[in-house]
């Protein structure tokens, strides 16, 4: 007697499955319009050629460099946040096409290499999303990049750790390291003018917004040296406040790891592989 409203039910969920799909996979690409798939052929070797060469960004982010010009945390970006890389990310944030999640992987799993150099045991940990983003798109951007490439076997020596979350509420604990007024500051004058408030605005609001987890079933992070991954680096805030909350909860933090930063090296001399990143003798 269940059979036929059961049926019904399962022939509405496929024609709802379809017109999903039909609306997630557009036909056409996401960067030039060509009829072909999410990602053209064209454009995916334009995201390839983005991501061919990860290097330095922190010292366009504010929030990482101190006043003398020291880094406080060092991060690989794969890419500048630009043409087909940003478009690419953008759409896949926004919509999840597996044909840009392929190529994005890659582009990390570079970033990852270099950052790492021949350092093992790293544990990776992806920047939480926030409750609201994840309700609105359904997935985390970076967490599903990291399973496709843990899953694809396309990154060795690591170890991915959702050991993050968001707090209701900003509050850090007593004796964390913070970032020094001077080091807003400095980010402050670097930036200039309106923009930089709001950088400054943006670094105050961040702090205190994550916490690693807690309880017998959390991934453990005391001891263990983490590179902390996130998508764009703009300035900054979200990774130092990560590594902050990484700190706090005993962890090592090597560095940071971002699909794009917003503006490309200012110099030449951007090496992603320098030792400062997750190298045992470069974490402070
Ligand atoms: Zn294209």
């Amino acid at each position: 007697m269940y059979a036929r409203p059961l049926a019904r039910l399962s022939d509405r969920t496929a024609a709802a499955a379809a017109e999903v799909l039909a609306l997630a996979i557009p036909v056409e690409c996401i960067c030039c319009g060509a009829e072909d798939s999410a990602l053209c052929g064209a454009c995916a070797r334009q995201v390839r050629l983005l991501t061919l060469r990860p290097f330095r960004a922190e010292a366009q982010a504010p929030a990482l460099m101190d006043t003398d010009g020291s880094v406080l945390l060092p991060v690989v970006a794969a890419g500048a946040y630009r043409a087909e890389l940003a478009q690419c990310l953008l759409s896949f944030k926004s919509h999840g096409q597996a044909r840009l999640a392929g190529e994005l992987a890659r582009g990390l799993a570079r970033a990852l290499h270099a950052a790492a150099g021949p350092a093992e045991g790293l544990v990776l940990v992806p920047v939480p999303t926030s409750g609201a983003a994840f309700r609105k798109r359904g997935f985390s951007p970076v967490h599903l990049l990291l399973r496709r490439l843990v899953r694809g076997d396309e990154i060795t020596g690591f170890t991915v750790a959702d050991a993050l979350r968001k707090t209701a509420r900003p509050a850090p604990g007593p004796g964390t390291p913070e970032l020094s007024p001077r080091v807003v500051m400095n980010g402050l004058r670097r930036a200039g003018g309106q923009k930089g408030l709001g950088r400054g605005a943006r670094s105050r609001r961040v702090r205190g917004t994550m916490r690693a987890r807690a309880g017998p079933w959390s991934p453990a992070v005391l001891g263990r040296t983490c590179i902390i991954v996130d998508d764009v680096l703009t300035t900054g805030a979200t990774v130092a406040e990560a590594a902050r909350a990484l700190r706090a909860a005993g962890a090592l933090v090597g560095g940071a790891v971002v699909l794009a930063a917003t503006r490309p090296p200012a110099t030449a001399d951007g090496d992603a592989s320098g030792p400062a990143v997750a190298g045992a003798t470069g974490v402070k």
